[in-house]
């Protein structure tokens, strides 16, 4: 059995990061950890009154269970809680250890290959335009039943995505050996197709 190979794919807020993550793991076997619902996990428990840095340290495998975890409020909450570096630090350990499983592992966030994983095998960052990465979130968040405008989700957007760019510790960009992918004008197809092939031709390499 293949010993830690590591999959990073970073990424803003609905690039496409999430499934093509989803499915390279299905395609090659391979575990993945959606780092952001980490994050989420902590911000759902902030609102709930914890602060940020305990929510982090006491995080539970049964915390990442919860459907309010996909909702706009606790993603503004989960962003502002990962610009803590007490936070972020606490969280570190458990992705590491994911990422080295036997099997392989994929791991989707903003800062996987820059920081938790500057030695993955592969580093994808995803990207599409705020306006197209909006639309998406936005049938997300609508289907789902949250009421909200598309120009509310455009602004939630940008303001995570600044937030995120903006804070010092690990921010989010792409690491200098990262693949980049645009997926505003790709379908889900085309963007998981390549990344397939990307991975295998490291695999073989
Ligand atoms: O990816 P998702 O939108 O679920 O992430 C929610 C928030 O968690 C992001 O806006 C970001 O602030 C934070 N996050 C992070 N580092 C990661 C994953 C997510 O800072 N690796």
């Amino acid at each position: 059995m293949m010993e830690g190979f590591t999959v990073a794919i970073d990424g803003p807020a609905a690039a496409g990061k999430g499934t093509v993550s989803r499915a390279v793991a299905e395609h090659f076997g391979f575990a993945h950890l959606d780092t952001g619902l980490l994050y989420r996990a902590v911000g759902a428990k902030v609102l709930e009154g914890m602060t940020a840095e305990e929510a982090a340290e006491t995080l539970q495998a049964a915390d990442l269970d919860n459907d309010l975890l996909r909702t706009n409020a606790v993603a503004e909450a989960a962003s502002k809680a990962a610009a803590i570096p007490a936070v972020r630090a606490a969280l570190v350990d458990f992705q590491r250890s994911f990422a080295m499983r036997a099997g392989g592992a994929v791991l989707d966030g903003r800062d996987i290959g820059t920081v938790i994983c500057p030695d993955a095998q592969v580093k994808l960052f995803v990207t599409a335009t705020p306006q197209v990465r909006a639309q998406r979130r936005f049938a997300e968040l609508a289907a789902s039943g949250e009421d909200v405008t598309l120009e509310q989700v455009l602004a939630d957007v940008q303001a995570r995505d600044a937030r995120d760019s903006a804070r010092a510790e690990a921010p989010l960009k792409p690491a200098q050996d990262a693949e980049q992918m645009d997926t505003s004008t790709m379908d889900i197809d085309t963007a998981v197709a390549r990344a397939i092939e990307l991975i295998a031709a490291r695999r073989k390499g």
